[in-house]
This record gives C-alpha cells, sequence and structure tokens, in this order.
C-alpha cells in the first residue's frame, strides 16, 4: 500500500474559521493533513510574506500549527523546512466569500496555492460562493466539493505550469450542478475612500462601496457559480501578455 499523502492546508481567513476546520475534515479521508494558519484574518494580503520582523508558531495539537504570518509564510513554512515532510498538495480555504475575476489578486486564499505552485506542489484554493450578509453558509458541503476536487488532483495532474482557483455555490451538495473549467471573468468593484471621524474628532477612513457586480459571459467564473457548478480556473504565475511584446519592441526603447 502507498503511504498516505501529506496535504498541507491553509487559509486567509485565519486557524479559528470554520472554513479551514471543514476543509481538513473532508480531506483527512485522502490523506495525512497538516494545517498552518494565520493567527488571524488576513483576507486580501495577497502573496505578502514577512520579511521585517521574525514570526512566532504555535503547535495547537497534532499537525496543526498556527503563525503570526501571511498564508504566503505559512506555505512557505509548510514547503520549504519548518515540517519535517514537505507536503505532497498545498490546498488553502475554504474562504469566506468569492474569488473571482480580479479577486483573485488581492486574495490571501489564492495568494497561498500561487505560493504551493511556486514551491512546485500541485495546489487549489477553494473559496465560498457567499454573497449576503448572514446568509447560510454551507461550509460542509462545499468541503466535499473541495475533496472530489482534490482527489481528482491526486488521480490526474494538475496541467503543467497552473495552480487552480475553485469556487464553490453556496448551496447543499445535491444541488450542486458538477463542476466546470473556467475562465477569470470580470469584476467590477466600485470602491471609494470612505472617510468617518471618530470620537476624538480625528479623521479615519475606510476603502470600501457597494457589493461589487460583474460583465455577464459565457464561460468563466461567475457564470458558473449563477448555475450552481463548482468553477475551476485554472491560473498560473505569469502576467506576461506575449501579445504586446512585438507592439512594446516598436517603441524606440533605447535611452536618449
Ligand atoms: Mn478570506
Amino acid at each position: 500500500m502507498s503511504e498516505r499523502k501529506r496535504i498541507l492546508v491553509t487559509n486567509d481567513d485565519g486557524i479559528h474559521s470554520p472554513g479551514i476546520q471543514a476543509l481538513a475534515d473532508a480531506l483527512e479521508e485522502l490523506g495525512e493533513v497538516w494545517i498552518i494558519a494565520p493567527d488571524r484574518e488576513r483576507s486580501a494580503v495577497s502573496h505578502s510574506f514577512t520579511m521585517n520582523h521574525p514570526i512566532r508558531a504555535h503547535h495547537l495539537r497534532e499537525r496543526v500549527y498556527m503563525i503570526d504570518g501571511t498564508p504566503a509564510d505559512c506555505v512557505m513554512f509548510g514547503a520549504r523546512g519548518y515540517l519535517e515532510h514537505k507536503p505532497d498538495f498545498v490546498v488553502s480555504g475554504i474562504n469566506r466569500g468569492p474569488n473571482l475575476g480580479i479577486d483573485t489578486v488581492y486574495s490571501g486564499t489564492v495568494a497561498a496555492a500561487h505560493e504551493g505552485h511556486l514551491c512546485g506542489l500541485p495546489s487549489a484554493a477553494f473559496s465560498l460562493n457567499l454573497t449576503k450578509p448572514g446568509e447560510v453558509m454551507h461550509f460542509a458541503d462545499a468541503a466535499r466539493a473541495a475533496k472530489a476536487v482534490v482527489k481528482m488532483m491526486m488521480e490526474k495532474t494538475t496541467p503543467a505550469g497552473t495552480f487552480l482557483n475553485v469556487n464553490i455555490p453556496n448551496v447543499p451538495y445535491e444541488e450542486m450542478r458538477g463542476a466546470v473549467a473556467t475562465r477569470l471573468g470580470q469584476r467590477i468593484y466600485r470602491d471609494t475612500i470612505i472617510r468617518r471621524v471618530d470620537p476624538q474628532g480625528k479623521e479615519y477612513f475606510w476603502i470600501g462601496g457597494e457589493a461589487p457586480t460583474w460583465v455577464k459571459a459565457e464561460g468563466d467564473d461567475f457564470h458558473a457559480l449563477e448555475q450552481n457548478k463548482i468553477s475551476i480556473t485554472p491560473l498560473g504565475q505569469d502576467f506576461t501578455q506575449h501579445h504586446a511584446i512585438p507592439e512594446l519592441d516598436r517603441w524606440d526603447l533605447n535611452l536618449p
């Protein structure tokens, strides 16, 4: 019998979030789960890692660690020498809220999977499509779906040069209508700087605004969720827009 695969689980909502526990519980049936997660919510920290102060790590229980770092830090810990054995897979989530379109640039959940990919490991980020405050959160159902996707990653090979960004509809498992491969859609944010005054009369600010909307288009991640399908978008590390290289070449790029 082959050795159980080691699965590193992390997130950006923090170690106490229900999403990571549901995910870890579901994946335990597929392999040996190791959790290294941030000690508090680090949503929207993207791929930042800690370099200006030391990082403290706490061993909470068997195979569960909490660090005062970012999601990318957690994956570096797991894959670059904090654990005795390197993991075989990196799985991030389940995020409280979707990571669609341009969200992927800001997301700590997605960045953790990206870091796993940079460490040479098959990796995936999982997010639950919560859209309204106070809505029932189907984390256990989403974890069941995540387990099915990770099982596929184990049985097939994740396409070369990619990690997976998976968004799961927030419905009972029986209501999910399968999984589809998608591209990132176009999400539209209208965030502004919101000015407030504190009880001492000093100004403070929030960056925020109304809920984002999106451009409806078939084949993208939003469209899949609208149909209660699991959206699986293959992402890669190369941001290069190759089509623009000839155009840039035609600029006079020589210094005067
Ligand atoms: Mn988050």
